[in-house]
C-alpha cells in the first residue's frame, strides 16, 4: 500500500462504520484563473468526499503575460489612494469574475459586492482591505460552485491591534465556527484585527490560511493543490529536471525553504506541525501524481543521501580579527550587538580563534556598512575588519546526512575538482543540513557539482 492509498479517501473502522476524513484542501491562484480550471477543481474536490474545508487563493495568471487579480488589486487601490479615478481598473477586475461566474454557468452576480469595495477604497480602507478582496471575492464564487458554505476569514482568522496573527485564539474561533458545518469555504490570506480592519499576510499567505483550517477542524491531511507536483531537489533553473522529493520532513523543508526553495509559504507549515498534520503538494493540471509529502517523520528512507539543495546568492562576509580574541568573555555579543543597534539580522557566524565572520544580507547592509564598522570598533575594539560581498549561502539538507559518513568530504571534493573556493562552512547541529559559503559566480557550478555527486539516476 502506498501513502497515497493510507492517505486518500474514507477508511472502514474495526465495526464496520465507515469513517469520513477530513481533508483541507487549498488552491492556489494558478488553480483558479479561469472557469476551466475551476472545473478542474471542481473535479478534484468532488472525486474525495472527505475534501470538505476549501481555501481558496485569488484567481492567478492564465498564461505568462497576465497579471494576478491580487495585484491589480494592489495597483486599483493605488489609484483610489491617490485620489485619481479608478473606474476602469476595478471594471478590469470584476471582468475577472464575471468571465469564470459565466463559464461555469453560476447563478452568482457580484455588482452589489463591487458597489461596497468601490465605496469602501474612496473611503480609504487600506492597501490589505484591497488585495484581500481577491481571495474573498474568490471565496464567494467557490462556495456557490461547489454549494459549499462560505465563512469570510474576517470572521475567524484574527490579528491583534499591532497586526500581529493570534493563533490561539483564532483557533478558538475557528474550530468552535467549522465544528457545525459539515463543508466550507474559507477565502486565504487575510483575517482581522478586533475592530474590524482587514490585515494580510504577507504574499502567498493562503498557504498559511490553510495550514490554520487543518490545525482547527484537525483534518487528516492538508492537500496543497498548486500548478506543480511538489518539491524538487533542486533549482531546474539551475539543474535539468532534477529529482522530485516524494517525502521531505517539516525539518528538511524549513531548511530548503528557508535557503530559496519556494513552492509553500515558509509560514504555513507552523500551525500543522504541531498537530502532526501532513502536508500534500499536489497539482491541479496531473491530479494523479503523488506530488511531495510534508511529514513530521518518516521511515521512508530517501532515495538519495540528500533530500535537496538551495541557496541564495548576496551575501557579506563581515571577518573581524582580535588577537586572544578566544578568551575574551563577550566578544561575540558586543559584536552582535553592533548589528542589532542598526536593525541587521546575521544568518551565520563561523568563528576560528582569532577571527569571527558575521554573514548578513548584502542589500540589508551596504546602506549601514561603515555606521556598523564603527559600532563594532566602539563596542568590541577589534584589531581589523575586512569585508567580503557578492557572496552565495548554500544548504544542502538530507535526514539521509545523519547516518551516513563522508558527507562533507563529498562535497569538499565535488566543490575542488570544480575549482570552488570554499569561503564558509557551517554543519547545523541536528546534522541534517550543511550550508556552504561561495563566491556568488561560483554559486551555480557548485550547485551542479553537489547534485551531481549525490544524485545519480
Ligand atoms: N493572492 C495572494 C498573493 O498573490 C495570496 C495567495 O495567493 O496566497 O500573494
Amino acid at each position: 500500500m502506498s501513502q497515497a492509498d493510507i492517505i486518500s479517501g474514507g477508511a472502514v473502522s474495526a465495526c464496520g462504520m465507515e469513517i469520513i476524513m477530513r481533508k483541507v484542501v487549498k488552491f492556489g491562484g494558478s488553480s483558479l484563473a479561469s472557469a476551466e480550471q475551476f472545473e478542474k477543481v471542481g473535479e478534484i474536490i468532488r472525486a474525495d468526499k472527505s475534501r470538505r474545508y476549501v481555501v481558496p487563493s485569488a484567481p492567478g495568471k492564465r498564461n505568462s503575460k497576465d497579471t494576478k487579480v491580487t495585484d491589480m488589486l494592489y495597483a486599483c487601490y493605488a489609484l483610489a489612494e491617490e485620489g485619481k479615478n479608478f473606474d476602469d481598473a476595478l471594471a478590469k477586475i470584476k471582468a475577472r469574475y464575471d468571465e469564470i461566474i459565466s463559464g461555469l454557468s453560476l447563478d452568482l452576480n457580484l455588482d452589489a459586492e463591487f458597489e461596497t469595495i468601490k465605496k469602501n477604497f474612496k473611503a480609504k480602507a487600506g492597501a490589505d482591505y484591497a488585495a484581500s478582496r481577491g481571495e474573498y471575492l474568490n471565496g464567494i464564487v467557490m462556495a456557490n460552485y461547489l454549494g459549499y458554505e462560505f465563512v469570510d476569514a474576517a470572521e475567524v482568522i484574527v490579528f491583534d491591534d499591532e497586526g500581529n496573527f493570534k493563533a490561539k485564539k483564532t483557533d478558538e474561533i475557528l474550530s468552535e465556527r467549522l465544528a457545525n458545518i459539515e463543508r466550507a469555504v474559507v477565502p486565504g490570506f487575510y483575517g482581522a484585527k478586533a475592530d474590524g480592519t482587514v490585515k494580510t499576510f504577507s504574499r502567498g499567505g493562503s498557504d498559511v490560511t490553510g495550514s490554520i483550517v487543518a490545525k482547527a477542524v484537525h483534518a487528516d491531511i492538508y492537500e496543497n493543490w498548486t500548478d506543480v507536483s511538489g518539491f524538487l531537489a533542486a533549482d531546474p533553473r539551475i539543474i535539468d529536471n532534477p529529482v522530485p522529493i516524494t517525502t521531505i520532513t517539516y525539518k528538511e523543508l524549513r531548511e530548503l525553504s528557508y535557503m530559496g526553495a519556494s513552492v509553500l509559504h515558509e509560514d504555513a507549515i507552523f500551525p500543522v506541525r504541531k498537530e502532526g498534520i501532513p502536508i500534500n503538494i499536489k497539482n491541479t493540471n496531473k491530479p494523479n501524481d503523488e506530488g511531495t509529502y510534508i511529514v513530521e517523520s518518516t521511515c521512508r528512507q530517501p532515495e538519495y543521501t540528500i533530500t535537496g539543495i538551495a541557496g541564495k546568492k548576496g551575501f557579506v562576509a563581515v571577518n573581524i580579527e582580535k588577537d586572544m580574541m578566544n578568551s575574551e568573555i563577550g566578544f561575540g555579543r558586543k559584536v552582535l550587538e553592533a548589528f542589532e543597534e542598526h536593525g541587521i539580522s546575521f544568518e551565520h557566524v563561523p568563528s576560528g580563534i582569532d577571527t569571527m565572520t558575521v554573514f548578513v544580507h548584502q542589500e540589508e547592509f551596504v546602506g549601514k556598512e561603515q555606521e556598523v564598522l564603527s559600532a563594532i570598533h566602539r563596542l568590541a575594539q577589534p584589531d581589523s575588519i575586512d569585508l567580503e560581498a557578492e557572496l552565495a549561502l548554500i544548504a544542502v539538507v538530507g535526514r539521509g546526512m545523519k547516518s551516513n559518513k563522508g558527507v562533507a568530504a563529498k562535497v569538499f571534493d565535488a566543490l575542488a575538482k570544480e575549482n570552488i573556493n570554499i569561503k564558509m562552512i557551517d554543519q547545523g547541529s541536528s546534522e541534517i543540513n550543511i550550508i556552504i559559503g561561495v563566491k556568488n559566480a561560483d554559486f551555480e557550478t557548485a550547485i551542479k557539482a553537489i547534485y551531481g555527486i549525490f544524485v545519480t539516476k
